[in-house]
């Protein structure tokens, strides 16, 4: 089954490059003996029923019975999955001879003893469409080196060699390979082998393979490389070009000086599908997921509202190739990927993220001010419409992301809030705060540049990473402003922040009006579920919760005519806080009749803009945080911003 039609020719820098048919497959050096102890060898073995088959060969067994795990998770992705109940069989031998595998926990299996070296093999089931786990069918494969590779426990330190193949049949014909694994043997974008330094890079570096669209740039002094999987028509040369931008940028705020990127070559793996979203760090990558029709398409004059959210979203990930991926908290600095990692910093590590990621794309002209400060609006909306900032701070949102964050229901507004969203203007609260004391002198730049010059640059041969109480310190150190009373309160407290303060200070005026068209509340948010009007969440202490309804329920009637979506709203434009109606609805297969008193509709939407006369004071903290104005941005936009979703779970 085809399914990469490409309609683009070869530009300068973009190279859609297909093996001439009748190529061999198989790289000469593919049957060569590794080099490595410990050597994979992974194959699409039947791509219709979505299997790889994983061949690894362990030079020195353990020899009291060598241990192998997969891991629980996926380091970016604070949630359990339990990788390994996708492994659908396993077998071992030594010497041609068949050796027992016995299961020993859901994760871990312990492998008879033997003398000489040991192979093992296995099949995982790959038909996860997202950046977290692995999916092969006849138009692509992807893994996640967690989803695949089993851990050799006690040899976690050992180099290893990955020799890649591609699946069986002329079908295949012309497949390559987008990965950032180093290459041993394999040509660049070829099947073959590579070499991982150790267990931690293994998992660091996801691998596509396909028929993909290529496109490359240079950005500080390293080659970025985009590979597209998926139908699409993409405007490639667009797309380089915005993301050259933005990368420059990001370099430039961690490097002032030398302006080199932290890594030698880096790799933006865009998954294009028909509704999707998602994005998943690596070191020297990112595997992201997307609506095709959010990348920019060739003529295209206004961008489609979606292809901000493209680049803030690759913005935000290209972000953490410093922010987690190498200044880590130290509670990431040797992951245990059997069980959850705790730390309260979370806040640090993807709220500031989420906060430049925006910050980036403005600063480096590819949105312009009032298309940046839309979108920020939209963050304090979102967050502001949420009843539990009042009870969890972003600290214990960081350190409950496992079974919180990452495991939403429908009381979920009412009991947490987003330490990506808050945590994002923590960090703008912060970054004001410096930028309004020292005169502009000071900024989180600084404090990036700090942790990333104590942390991140040595990261992999140091292995030291923030504290849990270190950050206060740290900002004081960067800057000489002491902000640790403000940091207790914004990020481990639940208050509001005084956003509208600070950001006057700057000479953008921050206003909040309702959300609803009128100005009476449901206290509800009400979404249409196959055709029937459900309540998704009932606020805390709110009209739908005090007059008895809950999430799950479907609204029937108001004051006796039926409602949708639509004649709610209509109702609600006509209606005052503290008049009542009359609520017919269901509760699974029971009628339930209820009087609701309406709310006044809380003022949760935020507008922001740039007041009309800057002295010449705010106008120069204004250029400084949001970079001078540019006098024309890559591309110009009409209409409200859509809100971006958070990046991580789906
Ligand atoms: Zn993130």
């Amino acid at each position: 089954m085809e399914r990469f039609p490409s309609r683009r020719s070869d530009a300068a820098g973009l190279a859609h490059r297909s093996a001439p048919a009748g190529l061999p497959r198989r790289t000469s050096n593919a049957t060569a003996e590794p080099a490595t102890a410990i050597a994979y060898r992974i194959r699409p073995a039947d791509p219709h029923a979505h299997l790889f088959e994983i061949e690894l060969r362990i030079a020195h067994p353990d020899p009291a019975g060598q241990q192998l795990a997969l891991p629980a998770w996926i380091p970016g992705s604070y949630m359990i999955r339990e990788f390994a109940r996708h492994v659908v069989s396993i077998s071992a031998d030594s010497g041609g001879r068949e050796l027992r595998v016995r299961k020993l926990d859901k994760h871990s299996w312990q492998v008879r003893r033997c003398d000489g070296p040991l192979t093992v093999r296995y099949r995982v089931y790959a038909w996860d469409l997202s950046v977290r786990a692995a999916h092969l069918d006849a138009s692509h494969g992807f893994f996640n080196g967690t989803s695949v590779f089993l851990r050799v426990l006690g040899q976690e330190r050992q180099p290893c060699d990955v020799l890649i193949e591609p699946p069986e049949g002329p079908a295949y014909a012309g497949w390559q390979v987008a990965t950032t694994l180093p290459e041993a043997g394999a040509p660049r974008h070829g099947f073959g082998r590579y070499r991982a330094a150790d267990y931690d890079e293994l998992i660091d570096h996801p691998v596509e393979m396909g028929r993909f669209t290529l496109a490359s740039f240079e950005a500080g002094g390293a080659v970025h490389e985009i590979a597209i999987t998926g139908r699409h028509d993409t405007d490639v040369d667009r797309l380089r070009r915005d993301l050259a931008q933005v990368c420059r940028e990001q370099i430039k705020l961690f490097e002032p000086r030398s302006q080199r990127a932290p890594v030698k070559r880096y790799l933006f793996q865009v998954m294009a599908v028909g509704d999707g979203y998602g994005g998943l760090e690596h070191r020297a990558s990112t595997a992201l997921i997307c609506g095709r029709n959010d990348l920019p398409y060739r003529g295209m004059r206004e961008a489609p509202d979606g292809y901000r959210t493209f680049l803030g979203l690759a913005s935000h990930e290209y972000f953490h190739t410093w922010n987690v991926k190498r200044i880590k908290p130290q509670a990431f600095a040797d992951y245990d990927l059997r069980q959850e990692n705790y730390t309260e910093l979370l806040w640090v590590f993807e709220g500031f993220t989420s906060y430049y990621d925006d910050l980036m794309l403005v600063r480096a002209g590819v949105i312009t001010r009032d298309e940046y400060l839309k979108a920020l609006a939209s963050t304090v909306s979102g967050v502001l419409r949420g009843p539990g900032r009042a009870l969890q701070s972003v600290a214990e949102s960081s350190f409950d992301a496992w079974i919180k964050y990452y495991r939403q229901d429908e009381n979920s507004p009412n009991a947490i809030v987003s330490y990506y969203t808050k945590g994002s203007l923590v960090a703008l609260c912060l970054d004001l705060t410096l930028r309004a004391q020292s005169g502009g002198k000071a900024s989180l730049d600084d404090v990036m540049r700090l942790m990333w010059q104590r942390y991140g640059r040595e990261f992999f041969t140091q292995r030291r990473g923030l504290g849990e109480d270190e950050f206060p310190a740290l900002l004081r150190e960067a800057t000489g402003i002491a902000l640790d009373a403000q940091i207790k309160r914004w990020a481990y407290g639940s208050g509001d922040l005084p956003l509208a303060k600070l950001l006057a200070g700057t000479g953008v005026a921050l206003t909040m009006k309702p959300a609803e068209s009128g100005n009476a509340s449901l206290g509800a948010r009400v979404q249409t579920r196959e055709q029937q009007l459900v309540i998704a969440t009932a606020y805390q202490g709110q009209a739908a919760q005090r007059a008895g309804l809950s999430a799950g329920d479907t609204l029937l009637a108001v004051d006796g005519l039926r409602v949708d979506e639509r004649t709610l709203k209509t109702l609600l434009a006509r209606r005052r806080a503290g008049d009542k109606l009359r609520i017919h609805a269901f509760r699974r297969d029971e009628l339930i009749e209820c009087e609701l008193t309406l709310d006044a509709a809380p003022a949760t939407e935020a507008t922001l803009k740039i007041e009309g006369r800057l002295n010449a004071g705010k106008r120069r903290l204004l250029d400084d945080w949001l970079g001078k104005e540019k006098p024309k941005p890559s591309f110009s936009r009409t209409g409200a911003a859509r809100p971006r979703p958070d990046p991580a779970p789906a």
